[in-house]
């Protein structure tokens, strides 16, 4: 058999890596993945005086929030912003545990063919992309029958239509024609966060004395007799009353991991999702043209789109260069080689910014979570006509079987802070069938 190569993400090192404490020799509840949901779905049961048991296939916890240190800088490799400001539990906990957040500045760079773009093309083009995102959201409704999203954007945006496309399809991990307009609204942009050390760090924190088993992936659960049995690779079995599952769909797809089989509707709804991609080029680029902290840069003109960069991340020489499904599909045809993507970004740099401008430009970590088997894409996207399948997987079986996790959240999809409501829910409700 041939071995599959690893994802380059997965050489990074966490740069926490919380203490954990033993698993009860019998849990109540057992809890399937260490991300986001699965660390908030613990941390609810133990307030809750509900004994639990988490199972993590990594070595590490976390799911797709990690940061890893690169030249002395914490570096998020998955997740990084802290969405939704108003409605994120994680902003919410954040504040009230005194952590060092920080609100995402609003202003960005433009460059229009390699040149800064002058007021009025900056102008144009934030007006494009409000009207657009009206239509997008507030015009669109729910009113008629779901279609591709892309079908909503209104005519008249110009030169920016492309632009506003690729954006959107970046964020939304999918081409906008194969994004459910439906379920599109529920992203909000305008008031997100940073957390100083990562996103992966304060996840980390929160997962402090944790009952988490790593190394422990979950291959079968039972659920024909009197609660579950959950076996692990090992073959060891473990038994419990109910059962919070957070893997994530793309993975539970490609699993037969119930017995017996979970019902149809249930397992229609898992079924058709899509894998999102959105991967972290990370880029050390000291004397990169981008002022300020933060700061989102767009790029137009050029043989080259590229959707987006999130630059001087953190006021250091580290800048995210995002790939999309788009420019990652182009890579994969060609076989998986993450320095076929460097040499992709540099060419995509250069186009914009002239070679000599790269003379300081190295490109550390590659994310590669379309590849990562315990992942299988950045999030778990709603194709045009799947719109209800968030709420359908709130559902529990049997009560005994709670799924959490980003693809369930319909405010907050795709996100780490979706993620932690739903495993928060999941525990809250499922803690109350266990007796
Ligand atoms: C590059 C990138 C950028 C992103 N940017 C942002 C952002 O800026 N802001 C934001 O909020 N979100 C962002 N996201 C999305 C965010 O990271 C996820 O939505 C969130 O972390 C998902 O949390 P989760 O708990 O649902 O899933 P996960 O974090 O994937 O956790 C599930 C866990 O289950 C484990 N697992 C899987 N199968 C098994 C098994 N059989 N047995 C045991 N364990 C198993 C996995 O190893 C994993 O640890 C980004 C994601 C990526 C990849």
């Amino acid at each position: 058999m041939i071995p599959t190569p690893r994802p380059a993400h997965d050489r990074f090192r966490p740069s926490i890596a919380p203490r954990l404490a033993p698993l009860p020799a019998h849990a109540d509840v057992i809890v399937v993945g260490a991300g986001a949901a699965g660390i908030a779905a613990a941390r609810t049961l133990t307030e809750r005086g509900v004994s639990v048991a988490v199972l993590e296939a990594r070595d590490r916890i976390g799911g797709r929030l990690v940061t890893t240190n690169l030249r002395g800088h914490p570096v998020d490799l998955g997740g990084h912003w802290l969405h939704a400001g108003p409605i994120n539990p994680l902003v919410r906990l954040g504040e009230a545990r005194g952590e060092p957040l920080r609100v995402a500045a609003q202003e960005g760079h433009l460059f229009v063919s390699g040149r800064k773009g002058r007021p009025a093309e900056a102008a144009a083009h934030a007006r494009a992309f409000s009207v657009a995102d009206r239509a997008l959201t507030v015009q669109a409704g729910l009113d008629g029958p779901d279609r591709p999203a892309s079908s909503a954007l209104p005519p008249g945006l110009g030169p920016w239509a492309e632009r506003i496309s690729l954006v959107h399809g970046l964020v939304s991990g999918r081409p906008l024609t194969e994004v459910s307009l439906h379920d599109f609204p529920s992203m909000e942009y305008g008031d997100n966060r940073f957390i100083a050390g990562g996103y992966g760090g304060y996840l980390a924190r929160l997962a402090q004395g944790l009952p988490i088993a790593l190394n422990t992936p979950v291959v079968r659960i039972d659920w024909s007799g009197p609660g579950v049995a959950v076996e692990v690779a090992d073959g060891s079995v473990r038994h419990a009353e109910a059962v919070i599952v957070t893997i994530p769909m793309m993975v539970l797809r490609a699993s037969p991991l119930f017995n017996p089989a979970l019902p149809p509707e249930t397992r229609a709804a898992i079924d058709g999702f899509s894998s999102g991609i959105y991967e972290h080029a990370v880029l050390h680029w000291p004397s990169a043209p981008f002022q300020g902290r933060d700061r989102l840069a767009a790029m137009v003109g050029g043989r080259h789109r590229p959707p987006g960069l999130l630059t001087r991340v953190d006021d250091t020489p580290f800048h995210f260069f995002e790939l999309d499904t788009h420019m990652a599909q182009a890579l994969d045809a060609r076989g998986r080689d993450p320095d076929a993507a460097r040499r992709l970004v540099r060419s995509v740099l250069a186009d914009h910014f002239g070679h000599r401008a790269l003379h300081d430009l190295s490109i550390p970590a590659i994310s590669e979570w379309r590849h990562d088997p315990w992942s299988l894409g950045s999030w778990a996207v709603v194709p045009p006509g799947h719109a209800p399948a968030r709420q359908r997987l709130q559902t529990p079986i049997g009560n005994k079987i709670w799924f959490a996790g980003e693809a369930l959240s319909r405010l907050q999809w795709g996100t780490a802070g979706g993620a932690y409501e739903e495993g928060t829910m999941a525990a809250a409700n499922c803690s109350l069938h266990i007796v």
